[in-house]
């Protein structure tokens, strides 16, 4: 059995970035990572622009000046100034040729088309050149950035609709199982609603990737063969819940074998999530994780996630973690790392209760996952321990 260190680092070294590529329209690009470098196609702002609402100067050796109109922002005529003019202008429009300053409105007093500027004209003040964010030809964003609503904000300012990123990847989510049935339907005893993959799906759908399809299979080795080898050649990664453990139902890690994936790693010393496998297939990954829907997401969050930003081309593959107080005693037991749901607000974490790998319930209303390394035998209050945040 691996560590959750050595597992992670199978993950990483194994899940190597897609080198497809598409354009899509900035409207849904979020979360998309840039596959080559976006060039500006204009200077940004395109014209000097007035950044706030006064006037434009052409400064003399009088603190008068005769105003000759008025600039709005959108104003489509292009204005110049003599010596000793001035124009009343709003922000955003565009500055009028030989215009030294632009001096805010209260510094100044109108009278009759006779503006007086009390202060000394500070020259270039409150003017944005031109080009001045950006100029054309220029590299506005790099290859390998992540697409954030402030890239898209930006890139749209340069007037560009769709950008060339790398293709995310195409996502089967299997759901072992003859005990269950979908919710909505009456439960017969013995059985149990089928959660993971929804679970899954919603996960899946949270980080950004949308090309998803579920399958579910009866604890049955030749289906579940069938379906594996169908789906392993239709997408680029397979999450398979239940039936990776070692019960005799368990057809999972056979099929697997049949299929000749090549297994990267089954089972890691952790709570939960012990039988989770990784493998891969010409190019489609596989993760076998187990079925309690506790450990499952565990899994998906630790692993799976940084497994397909990696696919993705993001550079910041790991899920984000940050150190807080514990508020909570907890003492470990056996040894393997653990992941405890936890409560995360104001640089302190709350241990909740009710870990157990089968219960979704305490997991509802976590927003953290705790990270005790083997090496903790306990938590005490005031500790400081590490946290993965959950999104
Ligand atoms: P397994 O890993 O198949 O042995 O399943 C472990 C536990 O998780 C069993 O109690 C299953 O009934 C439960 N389980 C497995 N798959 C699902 C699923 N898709 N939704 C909800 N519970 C599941
Ligand atoms: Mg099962």
């Amino acid at each position: 059995m691996i560590t959750v260190e050595e597992a992670i680092k199978i993950v990483e070294s194994n899940s190597t970035q897609s080198k497809k590529r598409e354009m899509v329209s900035l409207a849904k690009a979020m979360g998309f990572v840039v596959a080559e470098d976006v060039i500006s196609p204009i200077d940004m702002p395109p014209f000097r622009q007035s950044a706030m609402d006064g006037y434009a100067v052409r400064v003399h050796d009088s603190e008068y000046y005769n105003v000759l109109g008025e600039l709005q922002a959108g104003e489509g005529k292009e204005v110049t100034l003599l010596k000793g003019e001035a124009a009343r202008i709003f922000t955003g429009a565009p500055v009028p040729n030989d215009a030294d300053s632009i001096v805010i409105q209260e510094k100044t007093t109108i009278k009759e088309q006779q503006l007086q500027v009390h202060d000394e004209v500070l020259i270039q003040s409150n003017i944005r050149p031109k080009g001045e964010q950006i100029r054309k030809g220029e590299i506005a964003l790099g290859k390998g950035v992540t697409l954030t609503p402030a890239a898209i904000g930006f890139l749209t300012t340069l007037g560009i609709t769709d950008v060339s990123v790398f293709k995310k990847p195409s996502i089967g989510i299997i759901a072992t199982g003859n005990e269950l049935v979908e919710a909505g339907t009456k439960l017969e005893y013995g059985q149990i609603y089928e959660s993971n993959s929804l679970m899954l799906l919603t996960a899946l759908e949270n980080l950004g990737y949308t090309k998803n399809e579920i399958f579910k299979v009866p604890d049955d080795f030749d289906p579940t063969l069938i379906l594996i080898e169908e789906v392993l050649k239709s997408k680029d990664v397979v999450l398979i819940s239940g039936g990776i453990s070692v019960g005799d139902y368990d057809f999972v890690g056979k099929a697997l074998q049949e299929l000749e994936v090549t297994q990267l790693f089954y089972k890691v010393k952790q709570k939960p999530g012990k039988p989770l496998y990784f493998g891969k297939k010409n190019k489609t990954y596989v993760f076998a994780l187990p079925g309690n829907p506790a450990a499952a997401l565990s899994c998906f969050y630790v692993y799976v996630q940084r497994c397909l930003e990696l696919l993705s081309g993001s550079q910041y593959a790991e899920p984000t973690t940050v150190d807080a107080v514990s508020t909570s005693k907890h003492q470990t037991k056996g040894d393997r790392a653990q992941f405890l749901k936890a409560y995360y607000q104001n640089g302190k974490a709350k241990i909740l209760e009710g870990q157990s790998s089968s219960m979704l319930h305490t997991f509802a209303v976590a927003n953290a996952l705790l990270y005790v390394p083997v090496s903790t035998d306990s938590i005490e209050i005031g500790d400081t321990v590490q946290l993965i945040l959950l999104t």
